[in-house]
Formats: C-alpha cells, structure tokens, sequence
C-alpha cells in the first residue's frame, strides 16, 4: 500500500509530492488514513525555515483528522480500526507514568514525537501515530473538517477561555461582566464559540480586530458586540 505525501524537503521551498509505502503501525501506535489535515500558521513557519528544528526532509502537518487504518493489538484502549478520529499529535515517549496518564506534553523523559513537527504529520494518505492512546473517537454529528482543527486551535481556544472560567463565574455571581477577545482569527472565532457555551449567560462577550470582515464573522458565531480598532498610526 502507498500513500501520497506532500513533504518539507527544503526550507523556503515549495512542498514535494512524493509516493512511498505506507509505515506499519509501530508498537503502541495505529496508522490512521487522513480524511482532512490543517494548515496551521506553524506549519507556514516551517516552510519559511523560521522554525529550523526540523529534521527534513519532513511531512507537515498536525491538524489531523481521518480513520484508523491499523493499530497495534495489544494496545489497551477504546478505539478500534474503522473509527473515525482526530490524532493528538503531541506524542511523547509512550513509555513514562505521565504519558501512560496521558500527559504526553509533561513527558517525563522529555520526549517529543510530535506529528508534523518532529515527527511526519498529515499532509499524507496516512499518518503513523506513535501512541494509539493520542487517538480520539469524533461523534458522527462532527464533520470532519472540523474535527481536524480542535486538537491545535480548537484546544488553545479552550485552554483560554478554561483559564478565565473561574474568575468571570465569580464576577458573574455578582453582577453583569464583560469579557473582550482581541484577534477574530481561527482562534478567535473557536474562542467566541466555545466562550457561548461555557461561560454564564449573562457575561457580554466584546469582540476586537482591525478587520471589519473578520468581525462580521464574530457576530455571527456568536459574540454580542464588536469593536473596529484601528491600526497603529492610524
Ligand atoms: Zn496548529
Ligand atoms: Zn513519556
């Protein structure tokens, strides 16, 4: 079996498309059949060689999203070949008690297998996993082109709106609050979203960015008002 794969072979150098054999699934990891991979701005870094610490030549790549192709037997978990899911790419060693918990990032042993950024990612057929634990099942109800984006830009949204949850649910109590979100880029409007269903009905969500379309986007994923802030000099 092949798969297409377009590769980071030089830095500020167009992608290569290359033809390969597809890997079979390394112990503890899965190989999933990519349905829709994200182009994060991370990965215009690399292309640009802003980054550098990648070992090229590279597959871009770590919004993944697909269905798993084969995995290892022996690994104990509730996915299972045909699923459909998004990979977290952010591996680590697999092996330590902080990646057996599943914090991969707080690796014990420093391990960085990151899909897409040290490792090959999704911009494939296929993408190996290294630990199918870093596989997670989407509902049917999630179009995949969705799905992709949650692990990267999707969770960074959340992470900052789980951040503020405790503090505005305290104001909230009290009295009427506001809440501003400055940048109504990808992350932004996953902000505004996510920001609607989890913070209390009667926090006002204040949206900014220097760019009237973006915020027109804003508006309709959600947000209550909407501020044009000019450009520095402007
Ligand atoms: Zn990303
Ligand atoms: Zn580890």
């Amino acid at each position: 079996m092949s798969r297409r794969s377009q590769k980071l072979v030089e830095y500020g150098k167009p992608l290569v498309l290359v033809t390969e054999q597809v890997p079979t699934a390394p112990r503890g990891g899965a190989v999933v059949q990519v349905a829709c991979a994200g182009v994060c701005h991370s990965d215009i870094h690399a292309t640009e060689g802003i980054l550098q610490q990648q070992n090229l030549p590279l597959i871009l790549g770590h919004e993944i999203s697909g269905t798993v192709a084969n995995m290892d037997p022996t690994v104990k978990t509730d996915v299972k070949v045909g699923d459909r899911v998004v990979v977290y790419s952010m591996g680590g060693c697999s092996a330590c008690s902080r990646c057996a918990e599943g914090r991969p990032i707080d690796c014990l042993n420093r391990v960085v297998n990151t899909n897409g950024a040290f490792i090959d990612g999704g911009f494939s057929d296929y993408v190996v996993c290294p630990d199918a634990k870093l596989l997670l099942k989407v509902p049917d109800s999630v179009a995949m082109d969705t799905a992709c984006l949650l692990p990267c830009s999707g969770l960074t949204a959340y992470n900052a709106v789980a951040t503020i949850m405790p503090t505005v649910n305290d104001f909230a109590r009290h009295t009427d609050c506001t809440v501003l979100l400055v940048g109504m880029g990808g992350l932004g409007l996953w902000a505004v979203q996510i920001a609607k269903q989890l913070l209390p009905s009667n926090v006002r969500l204040v949206c900014a960015d220097v760019d009237v379309d973006k915020l027109a986007s804003a508006k309709d994923a959600g947000c209550d008002v909407t501020v044009h802030w000019g450009k520095e000099g402007q």
